[in-house]
């Protein structure tokens, strides 16, 4: 207590500035870079055809040096680490954004590394408010729905047409640029997730009460019919304004949006805005309830899938297995095997990964332990042998180390296996439903490369069919197994 007065009479004698200077300073981009490269080794076995490993947190180098930039892009792709540049078109910064852009670009394109863009900000928004955007009460009343977000003006989907040029320009700006300069885009991605028309929260009690919608969609009682309808009209969004432009001047391009991808038609998670509507259909799964979900990737024409696999913070709360790891586990690997399942033949899959719990409440429950970084790397290990091509990790800044750490080390040792996962295929899917031992194999010939994790004490083999065969799978904790088929 006494201390406390201590530090409390200091804290009063000094000038406000500086009592805001003894906080915790941010960590700078230049910063970011230093912990990734920290975190991270280069790597002992060739990346080859595999593609690099993204982070989040390497948008920039946060240099403007020449020479230190060139340094420290080679010290990344030394351990398979693109840099991601991102694109602002709002009008007074885009000239700038551009330029900061392009230098990043010409500088990877002079080492010979593939160019990585974020298009985030040219795919917003197209609810921006104009009242042109909104529902159409019966008394001829705009009105919009603000369920999603406070502050976030979701529009009438059959109102949004007009703003496709707009937000197709705020892309194409960019994208010629690039052309002209001669720089070639390897992957470029947005996260559009509030925007556009979605059919949870309150948006179908919303649509009810719009003549419009009414008119557009007659059998709007019906959600199938209504989830139809708008899904249709947010891919003719992400195609329109993001694929065909970037595939008429990069055709071989790799694009896509955060959480579309090819799946079994239900979506086992929720983002951190959605909620279900009280009378829309769900499939239960013990206190679970998946929704139905639409076949969008197709539609919007994009050539790479880019599942979420995330530790949302109820789902450990929804299942009742005795290992606490394997409620996360059991979800986590349900989104990953569906999406791994169901892949495009031609698009290669990047899921998005996250292990610190994922947008917990202010006071969380103490019930809800955080995945272990043991089981989560197992489930990276498991992710890798059901289709995916490599991760994308989301995190807060402050997470970069631990989450950086983590993650390159799974990815870096998968390489080892680089030809089973570049020319073998995947033979399960399987997600126990029961608590247990979970196997994911990769065959190539008669070879197979085995992860089989543990979640209780049980020593017996697991049995795999496989095409007619029998595969046996003694346990090995934390290493992978090459099998041989007996013929
Ligand atoms: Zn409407």
């Amino acid at each position: 207590m006494k201390t406390l007065v201590a530090v409390l009479a200091v804290m009063l004698t000094l000038p406000v500035p500086e009592l805001f200077a003894q906080k915790k300073k941010a960590m700078s981009q230049r910063e970011m870079v230093d912990v990734v490269l920290a975190n991270t080794k280069p790597l002992k076995h060739p990346r080859g055809e595999r593609l690099p490993l993204y982070l989040w947190p390497l948008h920039g180098l946060g240099t403007t040096n020449e020479v230190e930039a060139a340094r420290l892009l080679k010290s990344l792709d030394e351990r398979g680490l693109p840099v991601i540049a991102s694109w602002n078109p709002a009008p007074q910064r885009r000239e700038q954004s551009l330029r900061d852009a392009l230098w990043l670009g010409r500088l990877q394109k002079k080492i010979g590394l593939p160019i990585t863009i974020s298009a985030i900000a040219c795919m917003n928004s197209f609810c921006n408010g104009d009242e042109k955007t909104a529902h159409i009460g019966d008394d001829g009343k705009p009105f919009f729905d603000f369920s999603f977000e406070e502050k976030r003006p979701m529009g009438c989907p059959f109102a949004l047409g007009f703003r496709h040029p707009v937000i197709r320009e705020q892309l194409e700006f960019f994208l010629d640029a690039y052309q002209h300069e001669g720089l070639d885009i390897h992957f470029i991605f947005v996260d559009w997730e509030v925007d556009g028309p979605i059919e949870w929260n309150d948006a179908w009690a919303h649509s009810k009460r719009c003549r419009r919608c009414r008119e557009h969609i007659p059998n709007i009682a019906d959600f199938g019919a209504f989830q139809k309808a708008l899904r249709e009209i947010r891919c003719r969004m992400q195609r329109e304004c993001l694929a065909k432009p970037v595939l008429k001047r990069f055709p071989k391009a790799l694009v896509g949006n955060y959480a579309v991808y090819p799946n079994d038609g239900w979506r086992y998670w929720y983002d951190y805005f959605e909620k279900l509507a009280p009378d829309a259909p769900f499939k239960a799964d013990q206190r679970a309830r998946y929704r139905p979900w639409s076949q969008e990737f197709p539609l919007t024409g994009f050539t790479v899938s880019m599942p979420v696999v995330y530790t949302w913070y109820a789902t450990p709360t929804w299942y009742d297995f005795a290992s606490s790891d394997y409620r996360w586990f059991y979800n986590l690997l349900l989104v990953a095997s569906k999406s791994g399942e169901h892949k495009a033949a031609r698009a290669p899959s990047i899921p998005f990964v996250h292990w610190h719990t994922t947008a917990p409440p202010k006071e969380p429950n103490p019930a809800v332990k955080q995945f272990s970084a043991e089981k989560y790397q197992e489930l990276l290990w498991h992710m890798l042998l059901r289709g995916h091509d490599t991760l994308f990790l989301w995190c807060p800044r402050d997470e970069t180390a631990e989450e950086t750490r983590l993650l390159h080390e799974v990815w870096a040792a998968s390489l080892e296996h680089r030809e089973f996962l570049e020319k073998g295929k995947p033979v399960t899917f399987d997600v126990p439903r029961q608590q247990g031992p979970v196997v994911s194999a990769v065959q190539l010939g008669d070879r197979l490369l085995v992860r089989r994790t543990d979640f209780d004490e049980g020593k017996g083999p697991v049995a795999l069919s496989i095409g007619g065969k029998t595969l046996t799978v003694p346990r090995v904790d934390g290493r992978c197994q090459v099998l041989t088929l007996v013929r």
